[in-house]
């Protein structure tokens, strides 16, 4: 990435932005900025050659005023203790800011999956949630998928808590398969809001998202859902890249047989319909209407802020500016939808997944798509009502200043004890 910026700081910055607008004690923000607890662990595991191997693996309870806390489990080598932290208080600030009863938390094993084969995979995930255990449960805390996981892992950790604590629980976790629990639309929602938000947006400012050109960097998950859902809307996706580089197309590209070819070759590049192979960093800094970054922390910083061109950015990925970019975009009044909202579909219909393990009941995919439409569109506009009332700088601090106040009334109304 562009700069090793600690996520970290950059969550404890936005947070003191925000807290200019918010009558709060010292005290108390001290606490908005800080988790609650840290669990690091390191995991012994067979590898399928004998040897054994330790990993490093944490997990973080930022924050419990509005409900158990709730978020993802990432795998990948460069998680460290101060990602984990800052992760999970993003997750506080987004659940709070579309307003569903969630504290926030999130977990990471510094490992490269890629190095491991499914049954190796499948050891270090058991082992993990039976570290896990004593602190994670349907009431506690409940993890999900991020980086590298996916439903098979949370199969796994719901399974391996639900044997150690000989009860069924499947809202223990969220984002499992549809047979172990899973929610129709889960797959689908971060770029679901991702395309909600960026729609919302361009509504706000008077334009169509119609016949938008958009860059998507990274192609997973958030990013690839959100390219199809928004060519769905008639906006033209010219632009996409993964970790191991860029394509661009000024025609535009079928964002479903793009990723088709991704799952198919295991990256983007080569696409037959590429005029061109590009970076990374040419990708950020194309002419384009909407930028989205939807890979990982820090991909732009101050001096790709500089020359990005797109007149919006909505962030599918968690911390993807820098606080110095971000400053750089506000200044040349380029509109950024943050993570924390954008982003938020995945954790909204986890929670729905949440909602309907507990009544042991499913909603069908048109009715958790209605209220997730229904829940990141109260959102957006509660945001933009902050946003002019507070005549914020930009739509982050105005959804961090709706967030904490939020947090702060769920604290305030607790009372401090003992
Ligand atoms: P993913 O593993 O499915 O996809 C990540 C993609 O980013 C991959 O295509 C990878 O090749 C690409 N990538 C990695 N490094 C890159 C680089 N330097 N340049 C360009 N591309 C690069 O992960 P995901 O679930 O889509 O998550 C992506 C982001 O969205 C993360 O920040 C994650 O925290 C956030 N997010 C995901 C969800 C979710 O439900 N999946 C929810 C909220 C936020």
């Amino acid at each position: 990435m562009a700069n090793e910026a600690n996520p970290f700081e950059s969550l404890q910055e936005q947070i003191d932005d925000a807290s200019a607008y918010i009558d709060a004690d010292d005290g108390v923000l001290e606490r908005l900025k800080n988790p609650e607890r840290v669990l690091e662990t390191n995991l012994t595991i067979e590898r399928d050659d004998g040897s054994l191997e330790t990993l490093r693996a944490f997990r973080s309870q930022f924050n419990g005023d509005r409900g158990p806390y709730k978020g993802g489990i990432r795998y990948h080598p460069g998680v460290t203790r101060d990602e984990v932290k800052a992760l999970s208080g993003w997750m506080v600030y987004k659940c709070a800011v579309v307003d569903i009863p969630y504290g926030g938390g999130k977990g990471g094993i510094e490992i490269d999956p890629e190095q491991y084969s499914e049954d190796e995979l499948e050891r270090i995930t058991r082992a993990f949630a039976t570290e896990l255990r004593p602190i994670i449960g349907e009431d506690r805390d409940v993890p999900a998928p991020d980086v590298n996981t996916g439903q098979r892992e949370m199969n796994w950790i719901k399974d391996t808590y639900e044997t150690l604590e000989n009860t069924t629980a499947p809202g223990v976790i969220t984002g499992k398969a549809i047979d172990s629990g899973g929610s129709e639309g889960r797959v689908e929602a971060t770029g679901r809001s991702v395309m909600i938000t960026a729609r919302e947006v361009f509504d706000y400012l008077g334009e169509q998202i119609e016949g938008t050109s958009v860059a998507v960097q990274g192609y997973g998950n958030a990013g690839s859902v959100a390219a199809k859902l928004l060519e769905d809307l008639g906006a033209n996706v010219v632009a996409v890249s993964d970790s191991s580089g860029g394509i661009y197309n000024p025609r535009g590209f079928d964002a479903r047989d793009v990723k088709a070819f991704k799952t198919e070759t295991g990256s983007v590049s080569g696409h037959d319909e590429a005029v061109e192979e590009i970076s990374n960093e040419d990708l950020l800094t194309l002419d384009v209407d909407l930028l989205i970054p939807a890979a990982l922390e820090n991909a732009i910083d101050a001096e790709i802020a500089e020359e990005v061109q797109a007149d919006v950015v909505v962030e599918a990925a968690n911390g993807p500016l820098t606080p110095g970019a971000d400053d750089v975009l506000t200044g040349s009044n380029t509109w950024v939808v943050p993570d924390i909202l954008a982003n938020a579909g995945g954790v909204t219909v986890s929670y729905f997944e949440w909602v309907q393990n507990r009544q042991r009941f499913s909603w069908t995919e048109e009715r958790v798509n209605d209220e997730l439409e229904a829940v990141i569109c109260d959102a957006f506009d509660g945001l933009i009502d902050a946003y002019e009332e507070h005549d914020a700088p930009n739509l982050r601090t105005a959804a961090y200043v709706v967030a904490i106040e939020r947090v702060l009334d769920a604290f305030e109304q607790g009372g401090t004890w003992p």
